[in-house]
């Protein structure tokens, strides 16, 4: 007889709580009018269930916050730095550590330490502060990554993949030379959470070998990426995402992280490499921008909980599963309830695609910004924009990036919430959909110069202006 199947729950039972709680919908109007419409200028105790993002907003486990009380402040040559360095030898495979404060402060040294004016960093797909790095270096980030990534209705199960035909393409016309390193992105998050395969990594690394082109990756949420590759890629469902994850970073020269993510601490990231006379340069540097080597931009109690959170990810599976279970749970459930959105779901996070939900907004009126502000005043449930304002402006042209995806990312906190919450969630984004019709586009009334999704402020455009033709008489 086959045995039946069984559901999973969270590995774990909660020891501790924190309130939160729900606020009325005037007071949600009046919040959000008074951060010019952009949920990161949302005061958090005016928010309900919190999905901006899985940066720093982990649970840390029992063992964790004991970790914060061993951990050795000595300003130099630390223990906690030394437990943090064994634990990405050991998970990553890495023997240079270069601890910074955040997956930012790796992104800094590293685009410093290798670009050039005039250099090209091909890469799958862009993250904001990656680019904003290459750029600030004087470098033009090229995107390789396969056209399916910038379809939210493609069901590849690889859409984070090097599409190796473009590289070839910028090998060629720019020449190995103008190419410090390709920049490889696990479980992309732009592309909503999406994975590339072993055997993409494997191949664009060889490439990159032939032309003497160093691989650095992005490893933030390359755990994520590994349970994707157990569950999807022929010849890993037998292999532990441990394992998975060690393969991945063997097909690099070294990788930034931001351990804000599946590290599940609050703070930390790292740059990680291979080679002792790079690491030796990123340390000259490190000293200047983040801290001492032993310590870069953290504490020694965050390097300690940070070790801990290394360990704790891979120690069994489960982990994992219960992480990216729990994004997939909404997922389905607003995909049952007919609401569009970018498939297939990725690891962390639900990404609405706010083109299709609201057609009746064009893309010069922000139509993700425009969907996470409602969505905020339906249910205090706050949510991210990742479309036309996150891609910025070209910095040659000076005009506005048209990215193809228009998305509001509903994005999972790991050990946070409960299915309850993703249940209300659900309710609320349903709700919202069935009342389209009645969220008005955007006018940017503040733009910051960089990275301005951060800062930006808006207001709802004028009547007159979003009312549709015929009813315009
Ligand atoms: C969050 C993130 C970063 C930047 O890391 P911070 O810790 O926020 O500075 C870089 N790359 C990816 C893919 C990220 O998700």
């Amino acid at each position: 007889m086959a045995r039946q199947k069984r559901s999973w729950a969270e590995p774990y039972r909660i020891k501790m709580v924190e309130p939160i709680r729900m606020t009325t919908r005037k007071h949600r109007e009046n919040a959000i009018r008074t951060a010019g419409y952009n949920t990161f200028l949302l005061r958090s105790d005016d928010v309900y269930i919190d999905l901006l993002t899985d940066s720093g907003t982990s649970a840390m486990s029992d063992n964790q916050w004991a970790g914060l009380m061993l951990g050795d402040e000595a300003y130099a040559g630390s223990r906690s730095f030394y437990h943090l360095e064994e634990a990405v030898a050991d998970i990553y495979g890495y023997p240079e550590l270069v601890p910074t404060h955040q997956g930012r402060g790796a992104e800094h040294i590293l685009s410093q330490i290798l670009i050039k004016p005039g250099d090209v960093i091909p890469g799958n797909m862009y993250f904001t502060t990656t680019r904003f790095h290459q750029e600030y270096a004087g470098g033009e980030f090229v995107d390789i990554i396969i056209d399916e990534a910038h379809d939210a209705t493609s069901t590849h199960p690889f859409k984070g993949n090097v599409d190796l035909d473009k590289l070839r393409t910028v090998i060629a016309d720019a020449g190995a030379a103008r190419i410090p390193y390709i920049s490889v992105e696990t479980n992309v998050n732009m592309a909503g959470g999406q994975p590339l395969s072993m055997a993409n990594l494997r191949e664009t690394y060889a490439l990159c070998r032939q032309h003497g082109i160093l691989l650095m990756l992005d490893a933030t949420r390359a755990l994520e990426n590994a349970w994707f590759i157990q569950q999807r890629e022929p010849g890993y469902a037998k292999r532990s995402v441990r394992e998975i994850l060690l393969e991945i970073c063997s097909y690099s020269d070294g990788a930034t992280v931001s351990s804000k993510k599946d590290n599940l601490v609050n703070i930390g990231g790292f740059l990680a490499l291979r080679d002792p006379e790079l690491a030796r340069r990123a340390r000259g540097l490190l000293v200047a921008f983040e801290g001492l080597q032993t310590y870069g931009g953290m504490s020694g109690r965050d390097m300690e909980a940070l070790s801990r959170g290394i360990y704790e990810m891979v120690e069994t599976d489960d982990h994992v599963r219960a992480r990216v279970g729990q994004v997939e749970y909404l997922g389905n459930k607003l995909i049952a309830a007919g609401v569009p959105v970018a498939l297939p779901i990725g690891g962390h996070g639900v990404f609405l695609n706010a083109q299709a939900m609201l057609p009746h907004i064009p893309q010069e009126q922000f139509p993700a910004q425009s969907l996470a502000a409602a969505l905020y005043v339906d249910s205090g449930v706050r949510s991210m924009e990742r479309g036309v304002v996150s891609a910025g402006r070209d910095p040659k042209t000076g005009e506005n990036r048209h990215p193809r995806l228009e998305l509001v990312r509903l994005t999972i906190p790991r050990r946070v919430y409960t299915q309850a919450h993703m249940d209300v969630v659900a309710e609320s984004v349903e709700a919202v959909y069935a009342e389209r019709d009645k969220i008005r586009g955007l006018t940017m009334t503040y733009e910051p110069e960089d990275l301005r999704f951060f800062q930006a402020r808006f207001e709802p455009v004028s009547v007159t202006e979003v009312l549709p033709p015929r009813s315009r008489s």
